[in-house]
């Protein structure tokens, strides 16, 4: 009895899992849409700093290529060969794309858009290198785990390529969510880099 007491003096958003959702969705692409987006850019920039310290292992320092794993691949060679984690990586980068988006608007968003789609894309290859692993049974006939751009891109390169495709839309969205164009009605986020609009809108 007194559960549903308690339940019925509760807001009305978080009595079910689905409300819960709704406000947390709420709050990141509110509230907490700047901080968000500082959380997913930190994330995104350490990935980015493997994928450079591997270009540079492999480009200037002249390593061979299955010993370049990055810096996480000098102290966890096992870890960085394991397709699960760059499978895992990449659906969170997808599910950030998918859960701040709501956040943008305008053109930003289409930017915002843009990023996510190649992103599910980079993803579909990362599932197809990740089903490979589990069956042990490699496309195209290939040695190891082989994705569809694979056959024409080597692996490092290519997803130094993916990696930017999905940065340079996604950091220009971020640039017109904080300046948004003159044409457009002001943003009400902390965001946003122009302040005379705001205070002209309150
Ligand atoms: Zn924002």
């Amino acid at each position: 009895m007194q559960l549903t007491d308690r339940s019925l003096t509760a807001p009305p958003q978080i009595k079910t899992v689905r409300g819960a959702l709704k406000l947390l969705l709420d709050v990141i692409n509110g509230p907490a849409h700047e901080r968000s987006l500082y959380v997913y850019m930190a994330i995104v920039l350490f990935h980015w700093v493997e994928h450079l310290v591997q270009a540079y292992q492999i480009f200037v320092l002249g390593w061979p290529r299955p010993e370049s794993g990055g810096f996480l691949g000098l102290w966890l060679p096992w870890l960085v060969q394991t397709e699960l984690l760059h499978w895992g990586y990449a659906v969170a980068m997808l599910i950030g794309l998918i859960v701040l988006r709501p956040g943008f608007a305008g053109l930003s968003r289409k930017f915002w858009t843009v990023s996510l789609i190649i992103q599910a894309w980079h993803l579909v290859e990362h599932s197809l290198l990740q089903g490979q692993a589990i069956t042990g049974q490699n496309l195209f006939g290939a040695q190891v785990p082989t994705s569809v751009a694979q056959l024409w891109i080597p692996r490092p390169e290519l997803h130094l390529i993916y990696n930017a495709i999905v940065f340079i839309p996604m950091v220009i969205a971020m640039y017109y969510h904080m300046y948004p164009p003159q044409s457009e009605a002001p943003v009400a986020c902390t965001c946003s880099r122009r302040p005379s609009l705001l205070s002209q809108q309150g």
